[in-house]
């Protein structure tokens, strides 16, 4: 057994000690098989929260209605959760109520995935009811059970489905992938944010190419917020290599070949209840791509989108030109670093100096000027002294 598990050993020894039995479960268990990077492990416990509370000295509790304690450990934070099982479904969406049990086969068989679940004790031993080795092995994506009923449970795992497929490069077994055409509508249900995180992973995914595919094949995209007309276009974005965009990138990558006007594209991101400040950075993204994909960088243009807004843009229209090196997103971001103000509480003037200086009183001229004075110190006509600007403002009057 490697890290991250080794540090957290101690924390399954801490509730065998005490009785109950624990192991590895989920996500971790899955890419550690598969020789992949783990960030976080997940604990499944035949104790109930309440007795997971009274073994550890720092808990918080995180998901307590669905059995999660968060435990700090050692410096580190492990999720532990009860074994359950999930009673009755409601709508086609996750139950309303959960129920502590003590077995483990049980809380592996309400997982989605057979390569979901996997169990692993503190030695390292597996515990594997339902195949799931040999599917990771097949790079197979398969239900635990029949993937009609699972679905109708949960929908959401039709797009986990998906999004597994986009980033472990697996295949949907043929029967997983039946269901998932037969029953796509069952995803009018599912809670937006849910489908969003999934959905955002699968654009992350390095098989994205091919879990595109499948999602408008099968005809889920029907079911996803805004895409429902844009089968087709949603095809584009499998024909560029898109590896190293970002998560917003990628949103702003989907506009763009789906033809989202700049005007469109705060309701439709509004509509996958994306944050605020998500929304503003992929709107800003999408306006500089396009107008890049028009022509070079104007030095006012750099100077309003900033840097962040730099980067993505041109690596978005390199990607979009199908052009691999990546060279001049580094020379654009040289050129807005040497500007000589980043905003315009950079300039050595402000508007009580323009008041002072032309013994006026405020109003819209003095927005007028000061934008006037921003573009003349960036394009280098004046420097940006206060001395100097009163000088050359005095010398534009006299013009
Ligand atoms: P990731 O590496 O992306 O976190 P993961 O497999 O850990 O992948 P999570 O969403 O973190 O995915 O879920 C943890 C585990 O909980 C899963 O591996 C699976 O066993 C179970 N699980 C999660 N969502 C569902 C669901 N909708 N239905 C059934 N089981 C689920
Ligand atoms: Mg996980």
């Amino acid at each position: 057994m490697k890290e991250p598990f080794l540090s957290a050993v101690p924390v399954l020894k801490i509730l065998e000690d005490a009785g109950f039995q624990a192991y590895f479960v989920g996500g971790s268990v899955r890419d550690y098989l598969l020789g992949k990077q783990i960030s976080d492990v997940d604990i499944a416990t035949s104790a109930t929260p309440d007795e997971v509370k009274t073994l550890f000295k720092k808990t918080i509790d995180i998901g307590i209605e669905h059995g999660t304690v968060l435990v700090l450990h050692n410096q580190n934070s492990y999720e532990i959760t009860t074994f359950r099982t999930e009673g009755e479904y409601q709508d086609y969406r996750r139950p309303k109520e959960v129920a502590f049990i003590r077995s483990l086969t049980e809380d592996l068989k309400r997982r989605d995935f057979t390569m979901n679940a996997i169990a692993m004790d503190l030695n390292g031993n597996l515990i594997d009811p339902f195949g799931g080795q040999n599917d990771i092995h097949n790079k197979l994506i398969q239900t635990v059970g029949l993937a009609k009923e699972r679905f109708h449970e949960d929908a959401l795992r039709m797009l986990r489905a998906v999004r597994f497929a986009s980033q472990l490069s697996f295949q949907i077994d043929t029967e997983t992938l039946m269901a998932l055409s037969n029953l796509n509508q069952l995803l009018s249900k599912i809670a937006v944010e849910r489908k969003r995180a999934e959905f955002e992973k699968l654009l992350m995914g390095k098989n994205r190419k091919n879990a595109l595919k499948i999602l408008v094949d099968a005809n889920l995209h029907l079911f996803l917020p805004g895409l429902e007309k844009y089968k087709k276009d949603i095809m584009k974005v499998i024909e560029v290599p898109c590896e190293r965009l970002s998560r917003k990138e990628m949103w702003c990558l989907l506009l763009y070949y789906i033809e989202v006007n700049d005007a469109d594209a705060e309701p439709f991101l509004r509509e996958w209840r994306l944050p605020l400040k998500d929304i503003k950075d992929i709107r800003d993204c999408l306006y500089f791509t396009r107008q890049r994909l028009e022509q070079n960088w104007s030095i006012y243009q750099l100077y309003i989108a900033g840097y962040d807004t730099i980067q993505s843009a041109e690596k978005l229209t390199l990607v979009i030109n199908g052009i691999q090196k990546m060279d001049s997103v580094e020379q654009w971001l040289d050129v807005y670093k040497r500007l000589p103000i980043k905003t315009r509480s950079d300039l050595d003037v402000t508007g009580s100096d323009l008041i002072e200086w032309s013994g006026k009183t405020g109003g819209p001229w003095l927005k007028q000027v000061l934008l006037q004075i921003e573009k003349a110190v960036l394009e280098g006509n004046v420097a940006n002294e206060k001395q100097k600007i009163k000088e050359w403002l005095k010398q534009c009057s006299q013009k």
